[in-house]
């Protein structure tokens, strides 16, 4: 698990490590998906 800022509120989120496409904030109380790479890329990247 990765910290970030959370776009919405500036508050610590939790951004998931393993796939960096989901993003939960507690403060917002929100769990996004973020916009997946080209299933290709992702292949590409675990090779
Ligand atoms: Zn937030």
């Amino acid at each position: 698990m990765v910290t970030v800022e959370c776009p919405w509120c500036a508050e610590p989120a939790d951004l998931e490590a393993s796939s960096l496409d989901e993003l939960a904030c507690g403060a917002c109380g929100i769990s996004v998906e973020l916009a997946p790479d080209p299933i290709e890329e992702r292949i590409d990247r675990a090779a």
